[in-house]
């Protein structure tokens, strides 16, 4: 029996909600796919600092270090606002991606038919989308030298940001991205803006360098103006997209609300080796609703796929949860952010027990 130890990090706001069902949900894999799972919980962001007065402890980060896999709910609230930025919630979520050296951020989106009209767009334009953006974290224009803001002689402010991006960089984030399309529909595309920007004509050399390779990967390329227009007019040619930092961040925003549901949409952050990935919704710790018993855990229930996917090799434990999740949306089941007026809402836990039932759990 493999085992694999998981450090827990619920967080804050229905971040603890979320993450108990997600963390069912291991248990009954890990039972019907001999897996031993070790879970270890511990406190993160508000709630760390409310007991050590620091968002990440270092107990928090070692455990981080050690494990095979983090499973993070959110963190952040009112509570917390008033506090100095370096020791805000969110700080914990830079740090241990840093610490943990997570380079690529996986942010999947899948129309599910049975929310077909969750979405702003048309059902046939979204109807059958399922794509992945990989977007590069640690480089490109947020983090390049030269930057700040300078007042010249005359008295003019000047405001500098650099695209950086050094070839290993981008071979490393390359692979993931063909790694990821060969676990998908083998095919891969790299967004740049080649035609402008000489860092990411650099990006296309390598990508396509990369690419020999992974001959059985289908490489394409879009400038990123095309790609924010071709998102929105037919999402479905996309399988996945990789792309640097900015372009990343806007693209992924965009890709998620093609599905207008943000408490359905999972994601995973990865770094050099197996051993270093932090599995987390896309959405933030919700206040307006936490203690209230309404969140909907399918993020991070499908976050817990994406980890036995990409850490634990565990493709069929993985779609096991993905089946379990439409065939409860297809039975009906809401939690208040995915009903329609009128529908039947199920609580968290409800709707937890529901995907439990579903893989035998
Ligand atoms: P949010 O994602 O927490 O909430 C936005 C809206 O979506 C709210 O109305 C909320 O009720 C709803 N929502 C979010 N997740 C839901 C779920 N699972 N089920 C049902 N409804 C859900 O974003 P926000 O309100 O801008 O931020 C709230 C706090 O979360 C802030 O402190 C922010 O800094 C933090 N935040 C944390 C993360 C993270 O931990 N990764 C990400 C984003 C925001």
């Amino acid at each position: 029996m493999s085992a694999f130890n998981i450090a827990v990090l619920p967080g804050d706001g229905i971040g603890p909600e979320i993450v108990a069902e997600a963390a069912k949900v291991l248990k009954v894999i890990g039972k019907r796919f001999k897996a031993d799972f070790k879970l270890k919980e511990a406190l993160v962001g508000g709630a760390s600092i409310d007991v050590y007065g620091r968002p990440l402890s270092d107990e928090v980060l070692k455990l981080a270090l050690s494990s095979d896999a983090v499973l993070l709910g959110a963190v952040g609230g009112p509570k917390w606002e008033g506090l100095d930025y370096s020791i805000r919630p969110e700080r914990a979520l830079l740090a241990l991606r840093k610490e943990l050296g997570l380079f690529a951020n996986l942010r999947p989106a899948k129309i599910y038919k049975v929310l077909i009209n969750a979405s702003t767009l048309k059902p046939e334009v979204i109807d059958g989308v399922d794509l992945l953006v990989v977007r590069e974290l640690t480089g490109g224009l947020y983090f390049g030298e030269p930057k700040g803001v300078e007042t010249l002689a005359n008295g003019t402010e000047r405001g500098v940001n650099t695209m950086v991006y050094t070839t290993p960089e981008i071979e490393r984030i390359a692979r993931v991205g063909f790694e990821v399309a060969r676990k998908r529909r083998k095919k891969l595309l790299s967004v740049d803006k080649a035609n402008v920007l000489e860092t990411t004509e650099l990006w296309r050399r390598v990508v396509i360098k990369v690419g020999k390779d992974y001959p059985d990967v289908e490489l394409s390329h879009m400038y990123v103006d095309n790609c924010a227009m071709q998102l929105i007019r037919n999402p479905k040619q996309f399988d996945v997209i990789v792309t640097e930092n900015t372009f990343g961040d806007i693209l992924s925003d965009e890709a998620s609300m093609l599905t207008g549901s943000i408490g359905m949409l999972p994601s995973a952050s990865i770094g050099a080796t197996k051993q270093r990935a932090m599995y987390e919704p896309i959405h933030g710790s919700a206040p307006d609703i936490a203690g209230k018993g309404i969140a909907n855990p399918i993020a991070t229930i499908l976050s817990v796929a994406m980890m036995l996917r990409y850490s634990f090799d565990m493709e069929a434990a993985a779609a096991e949860i993905e089946r379990a999740v439409e065939a409860v949306l297809a039975k009906g089941l809401r939690t208040a952010d995915i009903a329609a007026a009128g529908e039947q809402r199920v609580s968290c836990v409800q709707m937890g027990a529901a995907i439990l039932r579903e893989l035998g759990g």
